[in-house]
């Protein structure tokens, strides 16, 4: 689950990491009040959306020329001006795609005076079972860049869930930052208090980009980006408490709903597998047949025909869904059970793509009957190949 930066700052603020002072607003008049309380004379107006690349970004609606969602300003009406232009419109990014989000809340910062910026995250390293600190000299600029352009510039560290953050790791990140003095002992309080956040609030990875040495020697997270273990949440329900469903894919969520692992893609064939590694197979071998999945759908093994009714509906509501690709294996799912979900499904919202299905296992011949009796207009495939290549020529292949 991912947090705007001002709850992110919040829940770092809490275990004595070094933020910014700052307020939310979600109006004009606010946006004013907030940066009132703030000393000033500078402040910053940042756009909240669940993407990074802000700074960078642009505004649909104010055209070429126009600033992105990050701002500097000088005065309070300065603040109010750069509200009336985030609020209600729509930020595109790097990382949002072209149709961008629509900012609803701005957070409204004190001014910093940079010195150095500098990229910092921490994350869960599958490949050693721990968690990486990744640092680099080189901040503000997104990570893929560096690693692209610079990958000498990137240095990991990981910290043995045994010990702990040890005083050691405090010094390698301070020297990797080229960091010294007063600065250097900042550097060492930052890494334990950021790993005992990441730790204690089970996080998956937490981004601060940049982390900054101001003019007046402070070290300070300037940016701030997180998303937790979403299995863990129920131990935290204050980080819970955050979610922003507004900053959601609503597919996805209608799909959790009811319990199916669902995540949009981008392209024209909507799936409904049993397994994920059945999906994972069947994703792959569309796109061996030249077209592009529009999600990933696991069902999963004992799902109910209500369970499987949800799963068709979430599918067929995408507009850029030109085709259906049913793979059921009934292992302990049950054939006949998908059989009457889809039928139940389509007599509710109707069929107005292909739809291909392959069935093999428990109950086939009580599920194929059953779609064969609904009069429904069903492609049949015998296995996954002739699956894959039916729907990929009922959709007019490549996409
Ligand atoms: P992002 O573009 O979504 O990653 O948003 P950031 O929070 O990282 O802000 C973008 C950039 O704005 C940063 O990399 C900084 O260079 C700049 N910025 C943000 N806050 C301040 C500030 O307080 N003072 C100054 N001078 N620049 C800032
Ligand atoms: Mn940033």
């Amino acid at each position: 689950m991912h947090i705007h930066e001002y709850q992110a700052k919040g829940v770092l603020k809490s275990f004595g990491v070094p933020v910014p002072e700052g307020y939310l607003a979600v109006d004009i008049e606010g946006a004013g009040e907030m940066a009132a309380r703030l000393p000033g004379p500078v402040f910053v107006v940042k756009s909240q959306i669940h993407a990074g690349g802000r700074g960078k970004g642009s505004f649909k609606e104010l055209g070429e020329g126009a600033k992105g969602g990050v701002r500097l300003a000088r005065s309070i009406a300065e603040v109010r001006e750069h509200a009336a232009e985030m609020l209600g419109n729509t930020l595109v990014t790097i990382q949002t795609g072209p149709s961008g989000k629509q900012v609803n809340r701005l957070y409204v910062e004190d001014g910093s005076q940079i010195e150095k910026e500098f990229y910092l995250s921490l994350l869960v390293d599958r490949a050693t079972s721990r968690v990486s600190f990744v640092v680099s000299t080189e901040g503000g600029m997104d990570i893929e860049t560096i690693a692209h352009d610079t990958p000498e510039k990137i240095l990991t560290f990981s910290v043995d869930p045994a010990t702990g953050i040890l005083p050691h790791h405090g010094r390698a990140v301070a020297k990797a930052l080229e960091l010294d003095g007063d600065l250097a002992k900042q550097a060492h309080t930052l890494v334990a208090k950021l790993y005992t956040a990441f730790t204690a609030k089970d996080m998956e990875m937490l981004e601060i980009n940049p982390l900054i040495v101001s003019k007046d020697g402070q070290l300070k997270c300037l940016d701030a980006k997180v998303s937790f273990d979403s299995n863990a949440l129920a131990r935290h329900l204050d980080i819970f408490e955050m979610r922003d469903e507004s900053e959601e894919d609503a597919k996805e969520i209608e799909a959790s709903k009811y319990d199916l692992s669902y995540i949009t893609l981008d392209g024209s064939i909507g799936c409904m597998v049993n397994g994920a590694g059945l999906a994972m197979a069947t994703m792959d071998i569309i796109k061996f047949y030249g077209a592009e999945p529009a999600n990933f759908l696991d069902v999963g093994g004992g799902a109910t025909a209500e369970k499987v009714a949800a799963a068709f509906k979430i599918i067929t509501a995408d507009p850029n869904v030109k085709g259906i690709l049913i793979n059921i294996f009934g292992g302990i799912m049950r054939c006949d059970v998908i059989a009457e979900g889809v039928i139940t499904a389509v007599k509710e919202v109707g069929l107005t793509v292909p739809l291909v299905v392959r069935l093999e296992g428990t109950n086939v011949n009580e599920g194929k009957k059953i779609i064969a009796a609904s009069g429904l207009n069903v492609i049949p495939a015998d296995d996954l190949d002739d699956a894959a290549q039916k729907i990929v020529n009922a959709v007019g292949g490549l996409n």
